[in-house]
């Protein structure tokens, strides 16, 4: 079965190098960062860069295009001060998303810090809601599930609703599912009968209509332990049999996967950081050596997968096998 597949593509090497090494790693969509995602200062994409990278990108069949919004804002904030700067470069991330002709902003949908959930839900949808305000917007807010670290919202799909139904323009807004924040947050993907149980859950809550886009990651951090540590596919505690009837699953049929597996960085180890994946952009070719690993997984899964799923036997439980 083919799947939409890509990754996450570090944009040190420069926007066009992006277009170029997706297509080394025969992707047919990718995600990248419009600038530094831990802040710093960015200079405007000059128009011309953006078109080259519009039609490169579009000539190597690399669609749909998402954009990762920063780390470093907190659209829930309640402190006046700290929204309005995290909502002005939050705007600044949607122009630039937009003029490189992207489909999706994914979004963090940031941390309550002690004002209560309801308070953070409708600073995030104040926010959204502003961004969309004004022309029509050609790229859609994609807000992202969390892994429940901390004060952070976006780990229970009622959140995502409750965020998305209190937008406008929610017609503009859908949702990014990451599996290792899935798992984290106490949402059991990795069996059989808790992917079933998940995607009805979600269905419930957002609708499966909204879900624009899957992040595919394995987790290092254990089932419900709300922290989020990527890891690579089939090597975490999620599991190859997870990611196999993930990613041939019907009900995701058409959904664009993105990996933001760990990448070797060249930089000096340092303390971990949140969502390594997708981490900084200083990765070395060793980070495309292990893309490339995680694509090949993938794919394999894939092919594996789309035959076995109708005609597969029975499940049997350790209660069973211990009985025999
Ligand atoms: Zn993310
Ligand atoms: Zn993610």
């Amino acid at each position: 079965m083919s799947i939409n597949l890509g990754v996450h593509v570090p944009i040190a090497g420069g926007l066009l190098e992006a277009v170029g090494r997706a297509k080394r790693l025969r992707c047919t969509t990718m995600q990248i960062f419009s600038r530094s995602p831990r802040g710093g200062k960015t200079l405007p994409i000059p128009r011309e860069l953006a078109e080259r990278f519009d039609a490169q990108r579009r000539a190597a069949g690399l669609e749909p295009l998402a954009v990762h919004g920063p780390y470093i804002i907190n659209l829930a904030s309640p402190e006046a001060a700290v929204w309005k700067r995290s909502l002005a470069l939050y705007r600044d991330d949607y122009a630039r998303a937009a003029a490189l002709g992207a489909r999706y902003l994914v979004t963090h949908v940031g941390s309550h810090r002690g004002q209560g959930e309801p308070g953070g839900i409708a600073r995030v949808a104040e926010a959204v809601s502003r961004t969309l305000d004004g022309a029509a917007p050609t790229t859609m807010i994609l807000l992202e599930n969390t892994a429940g670290s901390g004060q952070g919202l976006g780990y229970t799909f009622e959140q995502l609703a409750a965020i998305r139904e209190a937008v406008p323009a929610k017609a503009h807004v859908g949702v990014c599912l990451d599996t290792a924040h899935l798992f984290a947050a106490g949402y059991p993907i990795q069996t059989d009968e808790g992917l079933e149980q998940t995607l009805a859950a979600f269905d419930r809550a957002v609708g499966f209509a909204h879900l624009r886009l899957i992040h595919l990651n394995d987790s290092k951090a254990p089932f419900n332990s709300r922290v989020d540590r990527h890891w690579h596919i089939g090597e975490g505690h999620i599991g190859r049999e997870a990611f196999r009837r993930i990613v041939t699953h019907p009900r995701l049929r058409g959904i664009p996967f993105i990996l933001e597996t760990p990448k070797t960085t060249a930089r000096p180890p340092g303390p971990p950081v949140a969502h390594a994946g997708a981490g900084g952009d200083s990765e070395s070719r060793a980070g495309e050596r292990e893309d490339r690993r995680n694509l090949a997984t993938v794919r394999r899964l894939a092919q594996d997968g789309a035959g076995s799923r109708p005609n597969r036997l029975p499940r049997i439980s350790r209660a069973q096998l211990v009985a025999v």
